[in-house]
């Protein structure tokens, strides 16, 4: 009857409000960042890429890089839970006649969203004509060995203790997890409590503006990758801004979900704020009141992507941002955030 379907409209209304609160209340106590601490570690991530910035200047005075940069969630209020990690982009610069880029999808790998970078012109200008050529391998420049050429200079060669000491932090080479066994990170203790999580990230951009990253393809480890991290970044901000929206807000209650809940790490900011754009697609209200609905939307959503192995990358659809995840890790994700479909706030409670 009427009455009945009413008073479960009501029902809903009231759980939806309650969820509501749930989510506001989780983000204001465990989500967002005090700005005294993100601060505190962006002080710290500049006195770190001073010293890098300053050991390679003298020590490989010959290596071709453009400015290092500091980059990431913490420079745009994005980052969750604790200001613990910011990225060092390292531009390498490139001989245009000496190299090309080859789209993913255009090698036998077929994975678009990588590349290849191709030495060319080997025959009138040989190895060691460009200084990167010591990061070949089979004719291509490797990101592994990049990172690894960095790995030498920036553990193997800089005094940490000593700079630590100085710069009165405890600063060591972080030890890569399992999931990104190919990473250069330093740990830099600045406060008794409080740790930042440095990462190295070597970068590529083509004359036509592809920026690739060496974090290599998980399985394929001379494939670069295409960052579309400032494009997303520059997007969702914007949008927000248009329409005071609480796009941003939705993603980093998610990020915090999943950096909180160890079935849910393998998804990442990368993945979420793609699924958060994809629903700004086709969902215009994002007004303040409208979270708990978007929120509900956005893991709903996600299922959808993992049931179906695809998750589009927002700024270039034939990017499946889940290729590298293994179909159980596709499964679980699915699972976890199926089962939560019925009781979101579940999701909170970490
Ligand atoms: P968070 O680290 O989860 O807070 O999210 P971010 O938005 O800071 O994402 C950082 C990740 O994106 C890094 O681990 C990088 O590997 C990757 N990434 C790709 N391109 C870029 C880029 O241009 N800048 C930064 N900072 N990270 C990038």
């Amino acid at each position: 009857s009427s009455r009945s379907s009413s008073k479960a409209a009501l029902q809903r209304g009231r759980m939806r409000l309650s969820l509501q609160e749930h989510l506001w209340a989780f983000y204001h106590e465990r989500v967002n960042i005090s700005p005294e601490e993100q601060q505190a570690a962006r002080h710290a991530a500049l006195d770190i890429c001073a010293e890098l910035r300053a050991f390679i200047h003298t020590k490989v005075p010959d290596m071709p890089l453009r400015d290092m940069y500091l980059s990431g969630s913490l420079y745009h209020d994005l980052q969750v839970v604790s200001a613990d990690h910011a990225q060092l982009m390292v531009p390498l610069i490139l001989e245009k006649s000496l190299w090309s880029f080859i789209p993913g999808e255009e090698t036998i790998m077929n994975v678009p969203g990588f590349w290849l970078v191709r030495r060319e012109n080997l025959e009138y200008f040989p190895r060691t004509c460009s200084y990167w050529d010591r990061c070949l391998i089979g004719g291509y420049l490797s990101p592994k060995s990049v990172l690894e050429a960095f790995e030498k200079l920036v553990t193997g060669c800089m005094n940490w203790p000593a700079i630590g000491s100085v710069l009165g932090y405890v600063v060591r080479p972080a030890v890569p997890s399992h999931t990104e066994a190919l990473a250069l990170s330093l740990e830099v203790q600045y406060d008794s409590e409080r740790r930042l999580h440095v990462d190295f990230l070597p970068l590529l951009v083509s004359e036509d503006a592809v920026s690739l990253i060496a974090k290599p393809h998980r399985e394929r480890e001379n494939l670069w990758r295409q960052s579309f991290w400032s494009a997303e970044t520059t997007k969702l901000l914007a949008l927000d801004r248009d329409d005071n929206g609480c796009r941003c807000v939705c993603m980093k209650i998610a990020k915090a979900v999943c950096k909180l809940n160890p079935a849910l790490t393998p998804l990442n900011a990368s993945h979420l704020a793609n699924a958060v754009l994809l629903l700004s697609e086709s969902e215009r209200d994002w007004s303040r009141e409208a979270l708990a609905e978007r929120f509900t939307q956005l893991i709903r959503a996600l299922v959808g992507h993992l049931e179906a192995g695809r998750l589009p990358c927002a700024l270039d659809p034939k990017v499946n941002l889940l290729c590298e995840l293994t179909p159980r890790e596709v499964d679980e994700l699915g699972y976890t955030l199926y089962c939560s479909l019925s009781d979101p706030e579940s999701l909170l409670r970490t």
